[in-house]
């Protein structure tokens, strides 16, 4: 078994779902573990993580709790769509590309459209066209704009991007769901109240993540339009996603809100992520795919270099073009983390040249 520790390092960037439990929510399990609490999210952690969630997005939002993020997102989907609809994303999208067909089996059967856009976000006049393409009975109608914070490739939209697309979404009878699997990363980054980037900006559903950002699993599914959360519980239930000792997803959220844990830990993500690309920037060859605007850095090198530091034990992903990587940081990275990466990219160009 490999361990994170100072003798024996895990050299790791591949993803913020490598880190571990962090001490808040891990401190709130501990508590939630006294005696005996009644099941099935019947409960008063239940009730005060809801409460806890009302209050951060400054609204009487309906919240339920899944196990990931899949089911968070085919599952808002689902209860946005009828089988004949289809939902408009980013080809990049996790629920497009990531999620094994879960959103399309959970709504049997509704589409996904994907358009293009730079950086990761969607361009909204190829939504439109993507959403009046058609108005015939073949097509299936498009039903729900899905946009991703922060983005697939570390980008974030803007309040206003998300205004633009939710109004162009709500002239057309659309809805608005938002994958959040990195939310905190980018409020923090955005510097903005969690209202500004959803509800206020037309949001109608939001899947908040929390695996990513030091949770142990749980995901929380917000609807700020309480009528679309009609009979969700069922949906849950249905799907196996209902926790039956629902204090171990519920505690860990009210133990990452209220110490505020989770912007702490989506910032100190964020930093380190900034740090890594100032480094890497300066390295010959080295190029960022990229604007860094949340936790990772894409960058391009050259394949001996990305082959170099594979050999050297590190992990990362590159599925994004030839020479491509995307590094990673979480709550759990160090600034020695991130010194070593830069120092390992730095040494393994350099031999690269001096071999040309
Ligand atoms: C990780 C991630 C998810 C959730 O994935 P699960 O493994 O199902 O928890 C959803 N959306 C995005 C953008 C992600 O990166």
């Amino acid at each position: 078994m490999e361990e994170t520790n100072q003798e024996h390092p895990y050299n790791q960037f591949a993803s913020d779902n490598y880190a571990g439990i962090c001490p808040e929510a891990w401190q709130a399990m501990q508590v939630a573990n006294r005696g005996f609490v009644s099941s099935y999210g019947d409960d008063l952690w239940t009730e005060r993580a809801c409460e806890q969630l009302r209050q951060v997005f400054e609204t009487e939002c309906q919240v339920f709790f899944v196990f990931n993020g899949t089911a968070a997102n085919s599952l808002a989907l689902a209860s946005l769509c009828r089988s004949y609809h289809s939902v408009i994303c980013h080809e990049l999208a996790h629920v497009e590309t990531d999620e094994c067909g879960a959103p399309e089996f959970f709504s049997n059967g509704t589409k996904l459209l994907h358009v293009n856009g730079p950086g990761g976000k969607f361009d909204l006049a190829e939504v439109e066209r993507a959403i009046t393409r058609r108005s015939d009975i073949h097509y299936p109608r498009p039903k729900v704009l899905s946009l991703t914070q922060a983005t697939e490739v570390g980008t974030v939209y803007t309040p206003d991007e998300i205004g633009a697309a939710s109004e162009l979404a709500r002239r057309y009878g659309l809805r608005v769901q938002m994958d959040g699997a990195r939310f905190a990363n980018a409020v923090v980054s955005l510097d903005v109240a969690p209202a500004e980037i959803t509800w206020r900006a037309g949001v109608d559903v939001l899947c908040l993540g929390g695996a990513k950002n030091g949770m142990a699993v749980g995901e929380a599914v917000v609807f700020f339009d309480r009528e679309l959360a009609q009979e969700f519980d069922y949906r849950c239930k249905q799907a196996g996603q209902l926790a039956s000792k629902m204090r171990f997803i519920s505690a860990p959220w009210i133990g990452m809100l209220e110490s505020g844990a989770w912007l702490k830990n989506a910032s100190h993500a964020n930093h380190c992520a900034a740090l890594l690309e100032e480094l890497l920037i300066d390295i010959d060859g080295v190029r960022t795919m990229y604007p860094r605007q949340a936790n990772s850095v894409f960058v391009e090198m050259p394949e001996a270099v990305v082959a170099n530091l594979r050999s050297a034990g590190w992990h990362f992903y590159s599925f994004i073009g030839s020479g491509g990587a995307r590094f990673m940081c979480s709550w759990q990275t160090t600034e020695g983390d991130v010194l070593r990466l830069a120092e390992a990219v730095r040494l393994a160009s350099a031999e690269i040249s001096g071999v040309r």
